[in-house]
């Protein structure tokens, strides 16, 4: 019997470790088998979401549209030394080395890693779950886009509201205005002006809090220069069907509230007698096993040190920052390519890999149509230019995981896609 090396989660950090290991697990195939776990058949490309909620009516029963967000992880392992087994993953039983799967029951596992990723946090916000709409799978954007056309169609004036002013949050409101006012020119042949009112609000001083300040300034001017009204140091207290009570007491009236207001650890991590951190993420050390919550010094990780953790349902110092470790696609492949390397050294009795964070990662932010900023870290740049260095970015991740022709013919369809509105 072969010992199994399971990967939880075939997200942005699963993928990569799967990949990485499958790579680089040579002869140790013979005594080591690799399975990967996902509750989907793809792989969700989050940094095109946004794009889904917006998507023309004419396109949006398509169905190579969903092909363009949701990668199959099929396509991902083939010819490999991977087994995929889709199941949702409902509990966990360290002791004896097994993990729980919804439809196949108990797992054993002689390595174990977490990419689960994350889930909407509604900080327990009095109706802010029940009147807003999430934007965390390709369902909810399908689900906004159709709320939008609904509205359109029934109010000659609207009022979106976009709560929580992270990248995610920019860009979708971003999107929205001109999709917005594209559906209104269609349903009255342009004889009508668009109606529409766009706010963004969020908690922080700033909007993109974490952000560079210039990246921040440029933000805002571009926003405010498509018509967003932003309302910062603004926190939304309690939620009703057609508006929102801030701390301070002020009412917000709207006809669509989107929370992009922020992520935690997956609830069901609740059951399964890890030890969190205050976001419900696990708590890891540096070489990415999970640990005991007994400060850095001494850290205890559980399950021998063959339990790891990656991306979003992980959490660590930053030691460059001194502040948590930001939950991003850069650091969850980076954090799977670590993985996979320390539970091969582990096998071959090799040293573990400390995993090092970057200062800081690169990103790219759409702020409407073809208008990114593009930040590498050593130079930066924006407009049409960052759109594109966008788009490349996208390639090279499909290339990363699909064969060639597949990933090229994702890769133009999207474009085809995403810029039929602008
Ligand atoms: C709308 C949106 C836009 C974003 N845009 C960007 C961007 O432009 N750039 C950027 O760097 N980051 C972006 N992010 C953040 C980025 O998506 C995450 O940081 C990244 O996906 C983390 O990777 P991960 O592997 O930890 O988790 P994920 O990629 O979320 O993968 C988790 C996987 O676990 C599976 N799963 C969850 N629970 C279970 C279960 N119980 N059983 C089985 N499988 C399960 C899920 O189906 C999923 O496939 C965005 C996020 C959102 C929501």
């Amino acid at each position: 019997m072969k010992k199994n090396i399971v990967i939880l989660g075939a997200g942005f950090g699963g993928i990569t470790a799967v990949l990485k290991l499958a790579k680089k697990i040579g002869r140790l195939s013979e005594e080591y088998k690799i399975i990967l776990i996902d509750k989907y058949h793809h792989q969700l490309y989050t940094p095109a979401l946004y794009e889904i909620a917006a998507i023309p009516m004419e396109y949006a029963d398509d169905i190579p549209l969903k092909s363009s967000v949701l990668i199959p992880v099929a396509d991902a392992v083939k010819r490999k030394p991977i087994t995929f087994i889709c199941d949702e993953v409902s509990g966990l039983k360290e002791q004896e080395k097994k993990v729980i799967l919804k439809k196949g029951g108990d797992l054993s596992f002689e390595y174990l890693v977490f990419a689960l990723g994350a889930e909407t946090n509604y900080f327990n916000i009095p109706g802010l779950r029940e009147h807003s709409y999430p934007l965390k799978t390709f369902d909810d954007g399908a689900r906004l886009r159709s709320k939008i056309e609904e509205l359109v169609q029934k109010k000659d004036e609207i009022k979106i509201t976009v709560g929580g002013a992270g990248a995610s949050g920019v860009e979708l409101v971003a999107e929205f205005i001109n999709f917005v006012c594209a559906i209104k020119e269609k349903i009255d042949n342009g004889k009508n002006v668009c109606n529409a009112h766009f706010l963004l609000v969020e908690a922080s001083l700033e909007i993109l809090p974490g952000f560079d300040a210039v990246i921040v300034e440029k933000t805002k001017k571009r926003l405010e220069n498509l018509g967003v009204r932003i309302k910062t140091n603004t926190t939304i207290a309690e939620v009703n069907a057609d508006h929102f009570i801030c701390k301070d007491g002020k009412k917000e009236n709207f006809d669509l509230l989107i929370w992009t207001g922020g992520v935690k650890g997956p609830e069901i991590f609740g059951n399964f007698g890890l030890p969190l951190s205050q976001k419900g993420s696990t708590i890891i050390n540096e070489y990415l096993q999970i640990q005991e919550q007994n400060g850095p010094k001494s850290p205890v990780a559980i399950g021998q040190g063959h339990i790891f953790a990656i991306g979003d349902n992980s959490s660590m110092i930053n030691p460059k920052t001194g502040k948590p470790l930001i939950w991003n696609v850069p650091v969850a492949e980076a954090e799977g390519r670590i993985a996979a390397k320390n539970i091969l050294r582990s096998i071959t009795g090799k040293p573990l890999k400390k995993f090092t964070p970057a200062k800081k990662y690169p990103f790219i932010l759409t702020i409407g149509k073809k208008y990114a900023i593009a930040d590498f870290v050593y130079f930066k740049f924006c407009g049409f230019t960052g759109w594109f260095a966008k788009q490349l970015v996208e390639l090279r991740y499909l290339l990363f995981i699909l064969p060639p022709q597949k990933a090229i013919r994702t890769w133009l369809l999207a474009i085809r896609y995403y810029t039929s509105n602008d």
